[in-house]
Formats: C-alpha cells, structure tokens, sequence
C-alpha cells in the first residue's frame, strides 16, 4: 500500500485569501518546476500549497511608451510573446525563450523565476537587472515596490509573508542581449550568464548570472566602459582586466569555470547588441 502524505491545496482567487494562505503556513507553487525536484535537493515538499493562478493580477500585461508592467503569474512563454518586438527589451524575451526547454516554458512563471531563492542560475534575474526592473510585492500590510537588485538579496524573508505580484521595467534601454553558455552535464541549466542593455546616454549596464549564488550587475566593467561605443573584443578584455567574481562551486560546473567564460560571453551578448542597435 503507498503511504502518500495529505497535502492540503488553495485555489487562491484573490491576493488576500493567498496572504492569509501564507501567514497560515501554504507555500506558493507557481508553475511547480522549481518546486517538483525539492526532494532531490534533499528538502521536503511542503504539506500545503496555495495557487496563485486564478488571480487576474498575476497574468497581466501593461505595456505604455514609458514602461511595462509584467504579472509574476506569467510564464516564459508568455513573457518573451508579450515583449516580442519592443525595442529595448530584446534580451528579456532572448532570456524567457533561451531558459529550459518548450515544456518548462510554458509552466516556469516569471515570479518562480525570481522567488526561489537558492536558485543561481534564473535566466531572468539578469536579463531584467539590466532594465532597472522593480518588484511589486503584496502583504498583509498592503503592496510595495523595491528595486530587483534589494529584493534577489532579502527575497528569503521577504517572501515569508509576502507575494510577488508584479514587474515593473522602465523602457529606457535602446538596445539589450542575453547569452548564456548552458551544459548538457548541467541539466541544461546555464552554468553562467551575462545580460546587457544599452542606455540612450551610450552607458552599457551589465549583469551576470549563475556565477555566484544571487545574480548581480558588474559595476566594475559598467564604469570601465563608461559611455564609449567598444567592440566585442575590448570589452572582452574589459571583462578580463575588471574581473570581481568568485565563482561558485556546484555539481555541474567548478566555480573557476564559470569565471573562466565570462569574458567571451560579454563578447558575445556585445555582438548581439550591435546586430541590434
Ligand atoms: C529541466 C529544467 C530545466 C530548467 N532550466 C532552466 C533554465 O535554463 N533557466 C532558468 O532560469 N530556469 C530553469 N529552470 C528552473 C525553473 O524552471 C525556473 O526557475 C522557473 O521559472 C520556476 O518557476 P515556477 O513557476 O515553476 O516556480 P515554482 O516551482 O512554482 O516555485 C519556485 C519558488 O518560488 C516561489 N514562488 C513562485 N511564485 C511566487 C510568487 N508569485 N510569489 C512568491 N513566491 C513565489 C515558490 O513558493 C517556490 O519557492 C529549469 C527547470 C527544470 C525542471
């Protein structure tokens, strides 16, 4: 006879009957890819769960000349087919439609993505680091919003009462790419990332992902550029000369390794940003 667990399920219809899911204990599954291999990472599968996917703010999309708002709710695929076309966000929808494979992307959820917080290697962390992106989050306390890069940092405690809502991207770059160097021996996971977008002032912003455990932006490389027009090659050597990142070590790849392709990855998202611009 299986002895199979009682797992107790929400179907949340409003953000405050999924708060309060929350505050009782539920943990949000989203499109459940993170969530279904828990036990491999050795963690239990928790006995309750709410579901998000019945509230309308989660899959909306906002798009005006300033900026665009996204839902967490939404998966990959409907991320790169709400931004296919829009000038300046190429590399998110590079970045939505690159991640996984077609099946996980039409479960992944944008909000998955960027909640599970001992997951380096997220696609979309940094492909919306460099847009400046901004993170709603709803509470019992009512909603706010804070910068992606302070939320990738506190989302462990954030997320214990609080739900991520929505997305929200300035459209201030002219131009952005994302490349991204997966392995067959990584479960086709990205074993490092680096994303990029291009300012109207000529500033280039650069993140990387899946080197270290919280993708961040490289100052160091963004100020060696400054405002100059370079090529791939120099800011390849850039990259090389402004290195600040300790890779971590991981079943799928060392952590030197992953330091190791950064520079021919900067070349190579350079050269999909002057195929762009
Ligand atoms: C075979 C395979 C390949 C993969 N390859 C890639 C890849 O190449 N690139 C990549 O980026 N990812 C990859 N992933 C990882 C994963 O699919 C993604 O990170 C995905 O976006 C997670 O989203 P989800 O909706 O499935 O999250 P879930 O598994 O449902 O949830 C993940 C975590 O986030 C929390 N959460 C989800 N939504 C919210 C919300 N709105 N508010 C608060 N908390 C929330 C959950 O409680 C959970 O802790 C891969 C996964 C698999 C199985």
């Amino acid at each position: 006879m299986l002895d199979t667990p009682q797992r107790h399920v929400v179907f949340a219809e409003s953000l405050d009957v999924a708060i309060e899911a929350l505050a009782g204990g539920a943990s949000v599954l989203a499109g459940g890819t993170w969530m279904m291999r828990a036990e491999r990472r050795g963690e239990p599968l928790p006995a309750s769960v709410v579901l998000l996917d019945r509230i309308p703010a989660l899959s909306e999309v906002v798009v005006t000349d300033t900026a665009v708002t996204l839902g967490a709710g939404l998966t990959h695929v409907a991320v790169a087919n709400a931004l296919k076309g829009l000038a300046g966000l190429q590399g998110i929808v590079t970045a939505a439609s690159s991640a996984a494979n077609p099946a996980i992307r039409h479960a992944a959820t944008l909000g998955g993505n960027l909640a599970a917080s001992d997951f380096a290697a997220a696609d979309l962390a940094p492909a919306l680091l460099v847009q400046g992106a901004e993170v709603e989050l709803a509470a019992r306390g009512g909603s706010d919003r804070m910068p992606l890069d302070a939320f990738l940092a506190e989302r462990r405690t954030r997320l214990r009462s609080a739900i991520l809502v929505r997305v929200h991207l300035p459209r201030e770059a002219v131009a952005s790419a994302h490349a991204r160097l997966p392995l067959r021996k990584a479960g086709d996971y990205p074993v490092a990332i680096v994303s990029l977008a291009r300012l109207p002032s000529g500033a280039l912003r650069v993140a990387v992902g899946s080197v270290e455990p919280v993708a961040r932006r490289w100052t160091a490389l963004e100020a060696a550029i400054g405002t100059r027009l370079i090529s791939p090659d120099e800011a390849a050597r850039l990259a090389l000369a402004h290195m600040d990142f300790e890779g971590r070590d991981g079943v799928e790849a060392d952590g030197w390794y992953r330091v190791t392709v950064l520079p021919a990855l900067v070349k190579r998202a350079m050269e999909d940003l002057e195929a762009r611009a």
